[in-house]
């Protein structure tokens, strides 16, 4: 094991679970030991997110997220388990004993040292006089002040300059192929990867250089190479100058499509614009953003490709509860050329002024429809109506409905009245699927016999309900007369096994010791059945004997049932019936 577990409860006892929770969520309300906040991993309007100071657990009664403080960072820093123990381990000042079983600890520090090195070199290779070409394109893009922020650099025409100085730095080929920094080529030899390109250093929000994203300077193809994923580098959970923006005052992100336009925005005052590199935007890089905005203002080109991305971008950014707006750049092909012609003051005038998703959406749905025609008018008005719909507020709802309305000709109360109905379907789906929820672990603890359902419902509440008490009061219960392949759910009886063993060798299960050995769903599972705590440590022995009598007696009936029908199997065929 990697971590000793009495380091891991050191860690967790001097990270206080509604400390560190806090600084992402702020908790508004309390019930007993519970602080309740909205959830950051699902979109909601009323907290359903709990953190429990006494068991050092957190638990989404919305999306039924959960675990103890190392998950909780796992979770919304986007880290791996060991990353997000030293992550705890910093902010509590704690030092991490060294473990060796991490195996790509070593190469990953290695790797991000290399990029470094790499980046360092690239911009001295921008500031020699060999970096004429790109100093050329800096300067003709008018970002000569942005070099120093953004760390940019050059990697000149040549096949191995890269390669050489970094082999020189004592780098080997292979930490150079799998850093994406260079390429084997026919004749066995190395390749530099980036070659005549201007070159973005991709910085995370650690200040770690992760990859690179090089810019052509003349006019061939692709116009951006991106570093490939690597040990630390994964393009889809990262967007280039997130570093810089995290810090913006602006109060919202800025999306733009490409490096360039987000360096010329920050060149212009706007220092809070992001890109997605290479990719069109990801739910991942959706859910960084929205750890340091609450507003996202889609800044992409104006051309129909630009448009389809924004969509889409929508489509991604919606379900986080953010607020979203799409900039219309009137006259001009990009961000950059609109502040080029009319300059910082008017391109600000423009965001002020941008509309919000919604009614973006409503005139790209209307495009869709000829308006003239009676059909136009029905589709249109099925459409918008679906889309007003969607609007968690009753003003909104108005506002934008009436707007519709006019705009296809029909009158309000009509419109309002398809909204109104689109509403009681969402809600009466929205229904259906919560009760599919709240009753997921249940149902994934049945077999598939239908006949059998109700009664299994039963044996897994009585499950949970094992755990629960085994976990909260384990100097009660060095043994018990059940075994984990009594349960008739396989992932609470293997949660049973594992504790009940921890539990006899008396060893600690807290979230914390636990955290280790169990994967994220498991603590998620096991999160939700700790939030119970209905029945106190007196009645604790009886309550644990009435749980046993009840799986035993579910496991008895399923018995009986499966006897019966067997038998009943056995007629059919001796006798002929059925078809
Ligand atoms: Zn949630």
């Amino acid at each position: 094991m990697a971590f000793s577990e009495e380091f891991l409860e050191e860690l967790s006892r001097r990270n206080d679970i509604v400390d560190v929770v806090s600084a992402y969520v702020p908790l508004t309300k309390r019930s007993g030991s519970n602080q309740f906040g909205l959830c950051p991993f699902h979109g909601e309007k009323t907290p359903s997110f709990s953190v429990n100071t006494d068991k050092q657990i957190y638990h989404c009664f919305g999306c039924g997220k959960g675990g103890g403080v190392i998950n909780f960072i796992m979770e919304i820093e986007n880290l791996s388990f060991p990353d997000a123990v030293r992550f705890l381990a910093r902010r509590a000042g704690m030092a991490v004993p060294e473990d060796d079983h991490d195996p790509d600890r070593g190469k990953r520090a290695r790797m991000l040292e290399l990029n470094r090195e790499a980046a360092r070199y690239f911009h001295a290779q921008l500031m020699a006089p060999t970096g004429a070409p790109a100093q050329e394109y800096v300067r003709r893009r008018g970002i000569v002040s942005m070099v120093k922020p953004f760390g940019l650099g050059y990697a000149p025409e040549g096949w191995q300059n890269l390669t050489d100085a970094m082999t020189a730095k004592g780098y080997t080929r292979q930490e150079l192929i799998d850093a994406g920094l260079a390429r084997v080529g026919r004749n066995g030899g190395l390749y530099d990867y980036f070659r005549g390109r201007l070159m973005f250093p991709v910085i995370d929000v650690r200040g770690s250089v992760i990859g690179f994203s090089g810019r052509i300077l003349s006019d061939g193809e692709p116009k951006y190479l991106n570093s490939p994923d690597t040990l630390v580098y994964s393009k889809s959970r990262s967007l280039f100058a997130l570093n810089l923006a995290k810090k913006s005052k602006s109060g919202y992100i800025l999306l733009a499509e490409g490096n360039i336009d987000v360096v010329s925005l920050h060149q212009a005052g706007f220092d809070s614009a992001v890109a997605s590199l290479g990719t069109s935007l990801t739910p991942d890089q959706a859910r960084l953003m929205s750890r340091y905005t609450t507003e996202v203002i889609i800044a992409y080109d104006a051309d129909a490709a630009g448009q389809k991305a924004a969509q889409r971008a929508i489509g991604i950014l919606q379900p986080l509860d953010m607020k979203i707006k799409v900039l219309k750049i009137p006259g001009a092909k990009d961000p950059d050329e609109f502040i080029q012609q009319n300059g910082p003051t008017a391109f600000r005038e423009l965001i002020e002024r941008s509309g919000n998703q919604i009614e973006y959406r409503l005139e790209q749905t209307a495009a869709q429809f000829d308006l003239g025609t009676d059909e136009g008018r029905v589709g249109y008005l099925k459409a918008a109506g679906k889309l007003i719909a969607s609007l968690p507020g009753s003003v909104e709802r108005e506002i934008y409905g009436i707007r519709a309305a006019e705009k296809a000709g029909v009158s309000k109360d009509a419109f309002l009245g398809e909204v109104a109905r689109v509403r009681r379907q969402n809600a009466a789906a929205a229904r259906k699927q919560r009760d599919r929820e709240a009753t997921a672990p249940l149902r994934a603890a049945q077999p598939q016999s239908r006949e059998l359902r109700f009664e299994n419902v039963r044996s897994a509440m009585a499950e949970e309900g094992v755990l629960n008490l085994l976990c909260r009061f384990p100097e009660q219960f060095g043994s018990l007369p059940l075994a984990g392949a009594d349960f008739t759910s396989p992932a609470l009886g293997g949660l049973y096994e594992a504790v009940m063993a921890r539990v006899r060798q008396g060893r600690s299960v807290s979230m914390a010791a636990l955290s280790q050995q169990f994967s994220p769903e498991e603590l998620t599972l096991l999160a939700g059945i700790l939030q119970h705590d209905e029945i106190s440590a007196a009645a604790a022995q009886q309550a644990m004997g009435d749980y046993i009598d009840k799986i035993r007696a579910e496991r008895d009936k399923a018995a009986r049932a499966d006897d019966l029908r067997g038998y009943a199997e056995k007629l059919k065929q001796t006798k002929g019936y059925g078809s």
